[in-house]
């Protein structure tokens, strides 16, 4: 019996999912998803995606279950998995969605299409986002995009015929035995579409409100923002059907809500979503090499171990960034702006490598998206060439975003009891009083760096760099092949209330 193999990856639906669509109007349908033991052991990797993932697969199993179908789930890697496969019962198509993915997956995907053309099976793949794979041209990219979120969900027909697997498999998996770290975030995001469909939801009717003017301050953050990046990230929700229900609620909301000014400005990020993979797409190698080479002896051979581990462990002594820490740790997120002022903070006072921080933040955030993770990670670091760099003083950040100090207060109860003068540079603090505030030895962190010098040597730094001539030459290149396009109403009406955020566009 000829049948189709549905490749499961980061596309955790049944609904507007192209590949199953497709293998299912072909014939019967064998549905797949395989652990790969080399994917989990990768350095981006962590525990939460993992837990993040099986939450997903078991309700993806039900829905299939509902259909009279089955999720397979197997454990291996993928060319040995299909090989097997096709041993035991022989299939001529495998259906997949594109992934731009980490360096892993991209040689991985490389490796099934050359199995797959030598046993003869013919391999379909399926955008899911706004990316377009071989892109030729940037400029024909926001057209591209407008023309794929417009497009028809894919359907399913009517009855899908399923093919069991040849041998019995077990689901879902645990996660033992894959060697990751058990530690995950106690208050992450559940995985899941229903999950994802109840987020949404109430981001469309009521949480958009707060999205225009709420989306920067680290207090406002958690419920202004849609909260859908690991919906998004791992496929529970497909891009287009988010950005469908989006435009059919704007154009339900009477004229003056403030929802509807907040969905426009959201609907700029699921576009700048795609504008970011695509870099990715485009050039696999800024995972791991700067964009602009000519800045390739920046950082590169300065790692300062002492300042990555502060960072890393809260411990900088700059509250809020230590107090982002914190919630990443207990909840696997933090908004844009302190995302950027995390890595702001690594790449000029603390002067580390963006490759190291975005490997650690990789495994921090539970949305993470390879395209527009590292793409962010290189920008924010000014590594690009491209863009001005921004530097977020994270004390004016402090001083801007979290004035009365409840954000730092409530992530880092040392200092719940420090007045309100010192709260945005508790280290100045004298030491009779540090100790009546219960901040003894070791209880308070000294900043590692004196912000201020630091940060002022790292810019003249990075400035002498860029005023170079052949670093000012490389730069049309670069903008040629990545820089964004975006001149809509929606996006200029946006830049009002994002303070600065559409500057950090490349
Ligand atoms: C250093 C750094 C690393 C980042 N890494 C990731 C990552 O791994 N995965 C990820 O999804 N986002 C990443 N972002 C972008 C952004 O911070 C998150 O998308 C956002 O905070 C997720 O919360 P939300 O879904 O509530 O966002 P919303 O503001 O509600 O945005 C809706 C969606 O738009 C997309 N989006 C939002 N902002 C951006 C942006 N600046 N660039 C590209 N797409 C955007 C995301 O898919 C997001 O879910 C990173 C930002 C920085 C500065």
């Amino acid at each position: 019996m000829s049948y189709g193999v549905v490749w499961f990856k980061r596309d955790l639906r049944l609904v507007d999912h192209a590949a199953l669509s497709a293998a299912a109007r072909r014939g019967p349908v064998l549905c797949l998803y395989i652990v790969e033991p080399s994917l989990w052991a990768q350095p981006d990797a962590a525990r939460q995606h993992l837990e993040f993932t099986l939450e997903s697969l078991r309700e993806l199993y039900r829905a299939l279950r509902h259909l009279g179908g089955r999720l397979h789930v197997v454990t291996g890697e993928v060319v040995a998995v299909l090989a097997r496969l096709h041993a035991a019962a022989p299939f001529t198509a495998l259906y997949a969605h594109e992934e731009t993915g980490n360096a892993h997956t991209y040689a991985r995907d490389l490796a099934v299409g050359r199995w797959c053309r030598a046993q003869g099976v013919g391999w379909q793949e399926f955008p899911q986002f706004g990316v377009v794979r071989r892109l030729a041209d940037r400029d024909r990219w926001q057209g591209l995009w407008e023309e794929f979120v417009a497009r028809p969900p894919a359907a399913l027909p009517g009855a899908v015929a399923f093919v069991p697997l040849p041998w019995p498999d077990a689901l879902p998996p645990g996660s033992e035995g894959l060697g990751l770290d058990p530690w995950q975030p106690p208050r992450r995001q559940p995985g899941g579409r229903a999950a994802g469909l109840a987020v949404l939801a109430d981001f469309l009717d009521a949480r958009s409100g707060q999205y225009r003017g709420g989306i920067s301050s680290p207090l406002s953050a958690p419920s202004a923002c849609s909260r859908l990046s690991p919906y998004l990230a791992y496929g529970c929700l497909s891009l287009r059907e988010v950005v469908q229900a989006t435009r059919l609620r704007q154009a339900e909301l009477p004229a003056g809500d403030r929802r509807g000014a907040g969905l426009a400005a959201f609907i700029s990020r699921l576009y700048w979503h795609c504008h970011f993979i695509q870099k990715l797409e485009s050039e696999p190698a800024l995972e791991y090499a700067n964009l602009h080479r000519g800045y390739d002896a920046l950082r590169e051979d300065e790692w300062n171990p002492a300042h990555f581990v502060a960072l890393a462990a809260g411990r900088t002594g700059w509250p809020l960034v230590d107090a982002c820490v914190a919630m990443l740790r207990e909840t696997g997120w933090i908004n844009f702006r302190m995302r950027a002022m995390l890595v702001s903070v690594a790449a000029y006072p603390l002067w580390l490598h963006w490759r190291p921080v975005g490997l650690w933040l990789a495994q921090e955030f539970l949305d993470y998206e390879p395209g527009i993770h590292w793409s962010q990670m290189q920008m924010q670091s000014g590594t690009t060439g491209i863009n001005l760099p921004r530097i977020y003083n994270p004390l004016k950040q402090a001083r801007d975003h979290d004035p009365k100090g409840s954000f730092v207060r409530h992530w880092l109860p040392y200092l719940r009891r420090v007045p309100d003068a010192w709260i945005f540079e508790p280290w100045r603090m004298p030491p009779e009083l540090r100790v009546r505030y219960g901040l003894g030895e070791g209880v308070l962190p000294m900043p590692p760096v004196d912000l201020e010098a630091a940060t002022r040597l790292a810019k003249a730094r990075l400035f002498a760099l860029r005023a170079q001539p052949e670093i000012k030459a490389a730069k049309a290149a670069i903008v040629a092949r990545h820089g964004s396009r975006k001149r809509s109403a929606q996006v200029r009406s946006s830049t009002k209330d994002t303070r600065g955020q559409l500057s950090l566009k490349f």
